[in-house]
């Protein structure tokens, strides 16, 4: 089955909003054997949608709209797939009906202009909508699909997976692709891409080698007619990857090194703290990303300075001799975190974010340190790059050697 996305709303078309429910979409049809071949973006304006879902119908036989479907006069995507289909709007009394109880169980008087969320044409079916007042279009006619759906992503989404994906699983035939993501932290891309290349000529499954800012990601992605099928295919060389990277694998999929830090201390019922230079409260915040962290994250302290470090318990004499960005003061600002906050685990950061240069040291050199009860160690892990991307990539290898830390003491 041929697809394709068309977005409506010229709120896009200014650069106002991003696009982020086509690539939603885009990501979710590989593994329902849908190939997609084009996204569109049109302005709101009943002609030009109307002439980009007449260019969609004649090579596509999905087309997923999203957007267009509120109240307002600017909000036109069903007059013009009406437009388009050459079919005329009708008021659906049921739909009235149903609109008019949304908005009285709320106590609020509906405005006539909703009206129009209330019509169909011959060709399509309405889909629910239980979190707004716009419910989509489904149409079926002449071996094409149009699935016109609202533009705020939360109603899109959950409209997607609730009426249409179930709608054309009943009419896909044919393979679906299914993705693994194995994140791999510690390597760089080229070694990544060495390591994997023996066993890279396999077509099914494929596997690419991505650098994101958690590290590089290998993707396995196999094709099969159900994905049980891809699953088993992924299965054998996914078992070999992680004999080869080892504890360089840190997670899969949706996984984040957030979570499994979390997940780690949390199975440990072990408590965290941190202290931090150069990241300014980044590895705080990133740990706390995480719902539920109270349960293992005492707290943080942001010590910019070397006074505050002393005044949080970091030796001055230590600074002194070693410079405040050097491995016995990670290990000293992470033992200090411990002690100040009452954790079981510290862990810190110190290092030089940049543009310039600091204690003779240059940007991107960092030290994380790490303190778990009479235990505490520091490491360099510095890399070049700029102010942002140092801090960022501070707090991954923060949370890696955290993670190793817990994971082997
Ligand atoms: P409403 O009833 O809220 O007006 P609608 O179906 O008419 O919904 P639009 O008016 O096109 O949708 O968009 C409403 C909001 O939904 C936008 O302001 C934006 O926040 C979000 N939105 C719309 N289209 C997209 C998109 N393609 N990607 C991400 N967000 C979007
Ligand atoms: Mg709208």
């Amino acid at each position: 089955m041929k697809a394709e996305i068309i977005s409506i709303g010229t709120e896009l078309l200014l650069g106002q909003i991003v696009d982020t429910n086509s690539a939603y979409l885009a990501g979710e049809l590989p593994a329902l054997g849908v190939d997609l071949y084009y996204i569109s973006q049109v302005g709101d304006n009943t002609g030009r949608i109307a002439e980009v879902l007449r260019r969609a119908w004649a090579r596509s036989d999905l087309i997923l709209t999203t957007g267009g479907l509120g109240p307002t006069d600017d909000d036109v995507t069903r007059d013009a797939v009406a437009q388009a289909l050459g079919e005329e709007m009708r008021i659906v009394p049921e739909l009235e009906e149903h609109l008019r109880q949304w908005f009285s169980r709320r106590t609020v008087a509906m405005p006539e202009r909703n009206l129009k969320q209330a019509t169909l044409v011959p060709s399509a079916q309405s889909l629910p909508n239980p979190v707004g007042t716009a419910p989509g279009w489904w149409v079926e006619k002449e071996g094409h699909i149009i699935a016109v759906m609202p533009g705020p992503p939360r109603e899109m989404t959950r409209m997607w997976r609730n009426e249409v994906v179930p709608r054309l699983r009943e009419r896909v035939t044919g393979e679906i692709i299914l993705s693994r993501t194995l994140k791999t932290y510690g390597v760089g891309e080229g070694t990544v891409d060495e390591m994997v290349s023996p066993h890279s000529r396999s077509s099914n499954p494929t596997i690419g080698t991505y650098a994101k800012p958690d590290g590089v990601h290998l993707r396995l992605t196999a094709k099969a007619p159900t994905s049980e099928a891809a699953r088993a295919l992924i299965a054998p060389v996914e078992e070999k990857l992680r004999e080869i990277f080892g504890d360089r694998i840190w997670g899969a999929d949706d996984e984040t090194l957030e979570g499994a830090v979390g997940d780690a201390l949390r199975s440990r019922k072990l408590t965290l703290a941190t202290m931090e230079s150069c990241t300014g409260g980044l590895l705080a915040s990133t740990i706390t990303d995480m719902a539920g962290s109270s349960d293992y994250f005492k707290g943080g302290l942001v010590t910019y300075t070397n006074e505050a470090k002393i005044a949080y318990g970091v030796p001055a004499q230590l600074i002194e001799a070693h410079g405040a960005v050097s491995q016995p003061v990670a290990q000293a600002m992470a033992q200090a975190a411990c002690r100040a906050l009452g954790a079981d685990v510290g862990v810190s950061v110190t290092g030089v974010a940049g543009p310039s240069s600091l204690e003779g040291k240059p940007p991107g050199t960092v030290f994380i340190g790490l303190a778990w009860g009479e235990k505490a160690r520091a490491h360099d892990v510095s890399f070049p790059g700029q102010r942002a991307v140092v801090k960022r990539r501070a707090t991954t290898a923060a949370l890696f050697l955290l993670r190793r830390f817990l994971q082997q003491g």
